[in-house]
């Protein structure tokens, strides 16, 4: 076992509450940081209060396809795609980064944050091994989360077109969206004031 700095041990569990504060499971805590199962298990309970959940939440890819969860993966992923390509971030900082500025993006607006921490991670992942795809929309031009290997072309997305019981729900504001760069390839750095 090597000797682990001082300084690199407290970078880990700044990381460790960073991620418990944004709703990581165990299961992703122990993959990315490199503290060991019992002290991340302590730091959840003294930050939360509880011990962690257990086991994985059995995820497909299907969930991401509903209008209100397409609407708010879509923005979550074209706010990491941008980090990513644009500010050229590493993959944890760049979901850290998004999903932060997702949640700070849907609660300034009054709204409810659908897409949960592991949801966003297991998207990301989703995307890696090539099961979802963004998919241009024939009419507004913003890029929607869709399954890998849909047809494209024609393709309308779920604000251009909401399914009818879509009414009855509270409608998400769209302003959110815009500015996360989702419709007409507006610029992300709109809301780059919040990115620190
Ligand atoms: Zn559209």
């Amino acid at each position: 076992m090597t000797r682990k700095s001082i300084l690199g041990e407290v970078r880990q569990v700044q990381l460790a509450v960073e991620l418990i504060g944004l709703g990581a499971r165990l299961q992703f805590l122990e993959a990315v940081v490199t503290l060991s199962r019992e002290r991340l298990i302590r730091l959840y309970k003294e930050l939360k209060g509880v011990s962690p959940p257990k086991g994985l939440l059995p995820f497909s890819t299907d969930w991401y396809m509903t209008w209100l969860a397409n609407i708010h993966s879509s923005m979550f992923y074209n706010i990491y795609r941008f980090m990513r390509d644009e500010a050229g971030e590493g993959e944890l900082p760049a979901l850290i980064k998004a999903y932060r500025l997702y949640t700070e993006q849907v609660e300034s607006q009054g709204s409810e944050v659908v897409l949960d921490f592991t949801r966003a991670e297991t998207m990301v992942r989703f995307f890696d091994s090539d099961m979802l795809q963004l998919s241009p929309c024939s009419r507004c031009g913003g890029h929607f989360v869709a399954h890998a290997h849909d047809h494209k072309h024609g393709y309308v997305c779920v604000l251009c077109r909401p399914p009818s019981r879509a009414g009855k729900a509270r409608k998400p504001k769209l302003a959110p969206v815009r500015r996360a760069g989702l419709i007409a390839g507006g610029p992300v750095l709109d809301i780059g004031g919040a990115v620190s």
